[in-house]
């Protein structure tokens, strides 16, 4: 679609809010519901725009601004940022949405002539990106941070109890809680743990189940597409994935296991 052409309606992005959730209803259900819900209400508020800057989609981008939904200079709900636009930078960054990133970064101009310099800067992000491989994520679900990035905490207990002998207070034990918290919004975080937040950020382990692709192994995939004139599959695309959790090795791990 050439977006810049017209000014967009909602029923425009439609299509394209309807894709988005349809990967988050594979990635994390609580999160589509969410954003299903928003979509339902028309209420493209930041939460909704991070994942369009995530799946690098510019129209919906464009329809905010363009439409004056919301204003991006705000203060961002992740305290991180100064405000949504630069919270959206970073995300499109991270993600390699590079149209969202250049729409963003360029003042939301975007017209035919500036079509070179927009293609210049999509090879910065590049370079930029391939110095520092790979930065692990894993987003809080109320928030929306990468807690890898902006972190998390968890708590110790330590008991006491006063001793005769020597009349004072005495550390009787420690016990580490093992729930997580997220650092920017506070919020428990379930189903995770610091063990699997550590395998995450090793680049052997897989991203989603957190065990360990060397040990484990993993699991090729080719897709098969069948061909009219042939009347038959023919292998089409192929894909690195975890046997046991299914999640598909990411660009860096591909490039780390020659794959
Ligand atoms: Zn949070
Ligand atoms: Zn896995």
């Amino acid at each position: 679609m050439k977006i810049n052409e017209k000014i967009l309606s909602f029923s425009d992005i439609y299509n394209d809010l309807d894709e988005i959730s349809k990967k988050l209803y594979l990635e994390s259900p609580e999160i589509w519901i969410d954003f299903s819900d928003k979509v339902g209400e028309q209420k493209l508020d930041e939460m909704v725009l991070f994942y369009a800057a995530k799946f690098n989609y510019l129209s919906i981008l464009k329809y905010v601004i363009d439409n004056n939904v919301i204003d991006l200079n705000i203060p961002s709900k992740n305290k991180s940022y100064l405000s949504i636009k630069e919270h959206l930078l970073a995300v499109s960054k991270d993600y390699k949405s590079y149209d969202v990133y250049n729409y963003l970064d360029g003042d939301y101009k975007l017209s035919e002539d500036n079509t070179e310099t927009e293609i210049n800067k999509s090879s910065e992000v590049n370079e930029e990106k391939n110095h520092n491989d790979y930065f692990p994520v894993f987003l809080c679900p109320h928030c929306n941070t990468n807690i890898l990035k902006s972190g998390y905490k968890v708590y110790e207990e330590i008991s006491f109890s006063f001793s005769q002998d020597k009349s004072k207070s005495q550390e009787l034990n420690r016990k580490r809680d093992n729930k997580v918290f997220c650092n920017n919004c506070n919020s428990n975080i379930d189903n995770v743990t610091t063990e699997l937040l550590e395998n995450m950020c090793s680049i052997n382990n897989c991203k989603k189940c957190g065990k360990d692709l060397t040990k484990i192994g993993i699991t090729e995939k080719i897709k098969m597409k069948f061909k009219e004139e042939d009347s038959k599959f023919i292998g089409d695309e192929k894909t690195y994935n975890c046997p046991s959790c299914d999640e598909e090795l990411n660009e860096s791990q591909k490039k780390y296991f020659n794959l």
